[in-house]
């Protein structure tokens, strides 16, 4: 009996193994495995990541997608890695990029975030926005089948640790980086860090309002000291810190260059007819910079 049951054992956990080393492209082309067991998916190159990781005691995604299209297609994904159940989707931004495919996991997905988000959610929704977005292909239309706005169960303040199986989630709070609520999470013993929307990759971001540059320079900074192996962002190719590297010499450079032109006497009109960055000519969205100069003055500025 003994021996039957520790046979059933081994073929069991054998099919464990091999359901989990099913490569990533038998997913599809927009899925990449970055270790064992944790997936990043992207419907386009420039659209939102939504990462899939395993546990032995279920899967945590992390954002569902650029859309419901999208959602579905990590939905299929996950079915086919595990029959285990999605037990907690963690937000990295409340942006409708990266949210509105909540309703194909949750339930029984619990949803988590920062504070903030649920508000920033409720605040931006609006269902002429649905509506649009789903006129746009019958499977697009197929894909809301069931749509609701789901905010998040939990909201945490500065910092939140999740145990799953044998994974450790380091959830933090970036303050003031890109939206009202920003998280980055942390896998200390797999050593990839998903950044959120502090850094994107090749690509000018979005600095609204009460973004801060400094703000960002210290989140870049607080998590090139966690030493993480895999980075990815909330949008483009998973890489490494380079990606903080090259974001932090482009805002330094930024800074240096307003506060050079407001020490001439110049306006901050006449800094945006002015500045030029030559050197990141091959960003994408660059109608992004005029804001990106607004967010440097206030900086240089104090305020
Ligand atoms: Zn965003």
């Amino acid at each position: 009996m003994k021996v039957r049951l520790a046979s059933v054992f081994l073929f069991v956990a054998s099919l464990l193994i091999f359901v989990s080393s099913l490569p990533a492209q038998d997913l599809g082309p927009h899925f990449k495995k970055i270790k064992e067991g944790i997936f990043v998916y992207a419907a386009n190159p420039l659209s939102s990541n939504v990462s899939i990781i395993l546990t032995q005691e279920g899967v945590v995604l992390i954002d569902s997608g650029v859309d419901p299209l999208a959602s579905h297609a990590v939905m299929k994904a996950v079915k086919q890695l595990t029959s285990q159940p999605i037990r907690f989707l963690i937000n990295t931004e409340p942006h409708n990029d990266h949210t509105t495919g909540h309703f194909v996991f949750s339930p029984p997905a619990i949803i988590v975030a920062a504070q903030g988000a649920s508000e920033s959610m409720t605040k931006a929704y609006d269902p002429k926005r649905i509506e649009k977005l789903s006129a746009q292909s019958p499977e697009m239309r197929e894909a809301f089948q069931g749509y609701r706005l789901i905010t998040p169960h939990v909201e945490y303040k500065d910092k939140m640790t999740l145990h799953l199986g044998e994974r450790t989630f380091e959830l933090m709070h970036l303050k003031d980086v890109h939206s009202e609520s920003d998280t980055a999470i942390w896998l200390p013993k797999e050593r990839v860090l998903f950044s959120a929307g502090a850094a994107i990759v090749k690509s000018y971001n979005n600095l609204r309002p009460f973004v801060s540059i400094p703000a960002i320079l210290s989140a870049l900074k607080m998590m090139k000291s966690l030493n993480p192996e895999v980075v990815v962002t909330g949008h483009g190719p998973p890489g490494t810190t380079k990606i903080f590297d090259d974001t932090e010499r482009f805002y330094t450079l930024l800074l240096e260059r307003v506060e050079r032109m407001v020490r001439e006497g110049k306006s901050l009109d006449q800094i945006k007819q002015e500045l030029k960055m030559p050197e990141y000519d091959d960003w994408g969205r660059k109608e992004r910079f005029p804001n990106n100069i607004e967010a440097a003055y206030r900086a240089v500025k104090g305020n």
